[in-house]
């Protein structure tokens, strides 16, 4: 097969031109060529050169006005540029052979078959030629290409082979598959879970980087079932699987709290690609088996888990090695008040709640208005109905008392200096006590939201406790 009019790249013509110069041998290879053929966008194009890759880029470069830089990884035989909002990189074709305590190979200079048999999967060992006499040549050793019209995952060599001597194989077998939607083979499939345990060497980093391009996918449950199903997902991340599961007393069951987070997550991935949401999503239950009780009159109860659940956010980012800035710290607040605006629509909504929720949301709202939407998963499609209904009456009263109170971004009117300089004091507990009196008051609506009325009642609260205004 030739596939030469679907190169349109001007990088292909330039490396070609310059490779055959240098009387070298060229390919592209991988990723590249598997989203060619699939009609995908990619933003990274891989070379593959029988000899010295990073001699190839450096001449490429020369024929190149627009870009000046080459950055070598020495180590890695390898070197990068960027072009045309491509990521580019040249590599010198390669063998590799691996330790069983590392999935860093020992690497010795090869043909370009042996570069393909160290390839993970049929679908990316594909190559094509960019030399003269056969460019456009596909190169396709183990029927890649066969394996995308099945739509199938399977390894090139033997996949016990190939997941043990590299373990991070087995996330992208499953983040392919999820991915591109496709199948991975039984004999791949039982490697993997054969050897689920390989994952305990590879990184935190890198787990997570796949683990979020799944969370990424148009249906993340697959994915994750698919973690679930070959064992990886118990080692890598045990709280969600503990989350399997439905007891029953006295007649009485809750609902599998692991599969309603799937459902809650794909739901709200219909709605939004921030990959943050998505995360507060997969996070929102996470303590229930940690909070969970029975009791007789009222059946099961996760009471306090949206705040234990918080705290577990912060564990499972660590765990994780995910980002411990202000990431970490929406996704926490969005567990943590997830079962608000449920309380909002259950009840009738004070405007003192509704003050109390824009407050805490702040900027948010939103955000968490679209994960408790997500959280409505019952079968009873009238319930999932009059519960969204119940939604929008309460989004449009938020918005309604934002345009009165425009409490998103809202600072109380008095401040920590303010109050110590009132009663001539240092930090101490008292400030606190008559800053948050201060804000519960405006809150609650027993207060006017403003600079004069706030003082007064601050001087009162302080006289209450005995300080005496400066
Ligand atoms: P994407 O760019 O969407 O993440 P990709 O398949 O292009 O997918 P890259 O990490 O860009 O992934 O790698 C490029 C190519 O390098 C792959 O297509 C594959 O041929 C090879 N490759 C990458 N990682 C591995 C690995 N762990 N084991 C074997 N081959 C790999
Ligand atoms: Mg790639």
């Amino acid at each position: 097969m030739n596939l030469q009019n679907k190169l349109n790249h001007s990088i292909f013509r330039i490396v070609s031109n310059t490779a055959n110069n240098a009387n070298s041998e060229v390919y592209v290879i991988g990723g590249y060529v598997r989203d060619l053929i699939l009609e995908r966008n990619s933003k990274d194009i891989d070379f593959v050169v029988i000899g010295n890759g990073i001699e190839l880029a450096e001449s490429v470069v020369k024929q190149i006005h627009e870009v000046h830089k080459v950055s070598v990884f020495k180590n890695f035989g390898t070197a990068m540029i960027h072009y045309k909002d491509m990521q580019i990189e040249f590599v010198g074709a390669r063998k590799e052979s691996y330790h069983f305590d590392s999935r860093k190979p020992v690497v010795e200079s090869g043909s370009l078959n042996d570069d393909q048999n160290r390839r993970d999967f049929t679908i990316n060992a594909m190559a094509i030629s960019l030399n003269q006499d056969t460019y456009g040549e596909l190169s396709d050793p183990f029927q890649g290409l066969q394996d995308i019209e099945n739509k199938l995952i399977r390894t090139p060599l033997d996949p016990e082979v190939t997941f043990s001597d590299d373990p991070l194989r087995m996330m992208r077998a499953i983040r392919f598959a999820a991915q591109l939607n496709f199948t991975i083979v039984p004999d791949t499939l039982k490697a993997i879970t054969k050897n689920c345990e390989r994952i305990r060497i590879i990184s935190a980093e890198r787990i997570s980087e796949e683990l979020n391009k799944i969370i990424m996918t148009e249906k993340p449950s697959n994915g994750f079932k698919l973690l679930d199903k070959t064992g990886l997902l118990a080692l890598i991340f045990p709280q969600l699987v503990a989350l399997k599961g439905i007891e029953s007393v006295e007649g009485k069951a809750h609902k599998d709290n692991f599969y309603h987070t799937l459902e809650v997550l794909d739901r709200i991935s219909e709605k939004t690609n921030n990959v943050w949401l998505r995360w507060a999503a997969l996070l929102h239950d996470i303590a229930k088996p940690a909070t969970k009780k029975f009791n007789a009159e009222t059946g099961w109860t996760f009471h306090g888990h949206e705040t234990k659940g918080a705290r577990m956010v912060g564990q499972v980012f660590r765990q994780l090695k995910l980002p411990l800035n202000e990431k970490l710290r929406y996704v926490q607040k969005l567990v943590s008040l997830h079962l608000r605006p449920i309380a909002l629509a259950e009840n009738e909504v004070t405007d003192s709640a509704l003050r109390r929720l824009l407050f805490e949301a702040g900027e948010d709202i939103e955000d968490l208005m679209t994960l408790c939407e997500a959280d409505i998963t019952s079968k009873d499609q009238q319930k999932v109905k009059r519960y969204l209904e119940n939604f929008k009456n309460v989004r449009e009263k938020l918005k309604e008392t934002e345009e009165k109170d425009n409490l998103r971004n809202w600072q109380p009117p008095i401040s920590g200096d303010e109050i110590m300089k009132a009663f001539n004091l240092k930090p101490c507990k008292e400030v606190g006590i008559i800053k948050s009196a201060i804000r519960e008051a405006i809150l609650e609506g027993n207060l006017l939201n403003d600079h004069l009325a706030a003082y007064e009642f601050m001087l009162d609260e302080g006289k209450k406790m005995g300080l005496t205004p400066w």
